[in-house]
């Protein structure tokens, strides 16, 4: 999978295949991705690099264990780094350049979605993280 941010300055690589994609409905993605909720990807880190403007990615420190990255010039949401989790990183699906036949799984932190966003589909809810396999 190939990604990039709004303004084209970062671009990513994954070499291992997406995982899984959480929707997440934390008041924090919320703030972040200026949305309803975020959508992000996993792969293994391993296999990860930053092929465009790493030197213009920033990071901001969300929770203890949380870093999530950005775009320095437009913003866009990259990475949600987990400190306990050190062998994935997941991208912000909004940032894929190529298809892919993964869908969503799960809506995690749904009890603290926003007000006036309904949750419509099927899928599983979690109070917070999804169990890792
Ligand atoms: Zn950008
Ligand atoms: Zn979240």
């Amino acid at each position: 999978m190939r990604g990039s941010c709004l303004c084209g300055a970062v671009a990513w690589e994954a070499t291992s295949p997406l995982e899984v994609l959480h929707h997440c409905h934390c008041s924090r993605c919320r703030k972040h991705h200026g949305a309803a909720f975020s959508t992000f990807g996993r792969f293994r880190r391993d296999g990860f690099r930053y092929t465009r403007g790493d030197d213009r990615v920033k990071s901001f420190r969300s929770a203890e264990q949380i870093e999530r990255t950005f775009c320095g010039d437009c913003g866009s949401s990259l990475e949600f780094r987990v400190a306990f989790l050190p062998d994935v990183v997941w991208m912000a699906a909004g940032s894929f350049d190529e298809e892919t036949t993964v869908k969503p799984d799960a809506h995690i932190f749904a009890t603290s979605k926003a007000s006036w966003f309904d949750i419509t589909d099927d899928l599983p809810q979690y109070e917070g993280y999804a169990p890792h396999p």
